[in-house]
């Protein structure tokens, strides 16, 4: 892709961001854009930083250990893919936030891993909201104990939730899913004094309504990048929760 043509695109996603602002009363500096880079090589990540981005990312942990080190450093990453137990080690290393965390027991893990590196990780629990199967994360009555055991762990921080919607051709169709995370965030903060400020939801097809209920991070890829390719590590790329 030509560096005119992403500059265009992140215009054309910033405009989108500050519409959805206005008609919110929102501030478009409440909202972060957040790259979803898979499938995309290092030099596009570069472009992209050029212009102005700094958060980025990945869904799978190889793919990510091929191209992290290959990118500049001052760029934060965020797991955004499930993440399996197997993986965290590297996951740790690799990554600021692992927004995917789905399971007490995956929360387990990092936290003795991070210990293990010598480092803090922030996360967010991925939320099912709409109970979906083919999608990962907590179901939403479990999102409060896991909330309440999280602030017990030294390394890790939970900064707040992450969902994906359920495909559809019409993004109002996604707007009670996103509402719903809101909520949930504000029911477990109100039970809990826990500070939970970060809502990622929203992707290029749903980011309006995601902006318009309180989304934090929207996590853009083919609206910035066009449509995505086999990843750089040949598997195919299946969009999946
Ligand atoms: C790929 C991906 C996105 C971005 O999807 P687009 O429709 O390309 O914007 C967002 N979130 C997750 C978890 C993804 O894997």
């Amino acid at each position: 892709m030509k560096s005119n043509e992403l500059s265009h695109n992140i215009n054309v996603v910033w405009e989108r961001i500050k519409k959805a602002c206005i008609n919110s009363g929102r501030q478009s500096s409440s909202v972060r854009l957040l790259a979803a880079s898979k499938s995309r090589p290092p030099e596009e990540v570069d472009a992209a930083a050029n212009l102005g981005l700094r958060l980025f990312g990945e869904n799978k942990v190889q793919e990510a250990r091929a191209k992290i080190p290959l990118c500049r450093s001052g760029l934060e990453w965020h797991m955004i893919g499930h993440l399996q137990k197997n993986k965290v080690r590297d996951a740790v290393r690799l990554f600021d936030v692992i927004e995917s965390v789905d399971s007490l027991e995956l929360a387990q893990l990092l936290e003795r891993e991070a210990a293990e590196q010598g480092r803090k990780l922030r996360i967010y629990a991925q939320v099912n909201v709409s109970g979906e199967s083919s999608k990962f994360g907590f179901r939403p009555e479990r999102v409060r104990d896991f909330a309440l055991q999280a602030s017990e762990f030294s390394r890790l921080e939970l900064c707040g939730l992450m969902t994906m919607a359920p495909y559809s051709e019409d993004p109002e169709r996604a707007r009670p899913w996103f509402r719903r995370l809101r909520e949930l965030r504000d029911e477990i903060a109100d039970a809990t004094g826990l500070h939970l400020p970060e809502l990622s939801m929203g992707m290029s097809g749903d980011l309006e309504p995601a902006v318009e209920e309180g989304a934090t991070i929207i996590r853009v890829g083919t609206a910035l990048f066009g449509p995505r390719r086999t990843s750089i590590t040949g598997e195919a790329d299946l969009v999946t929760g």
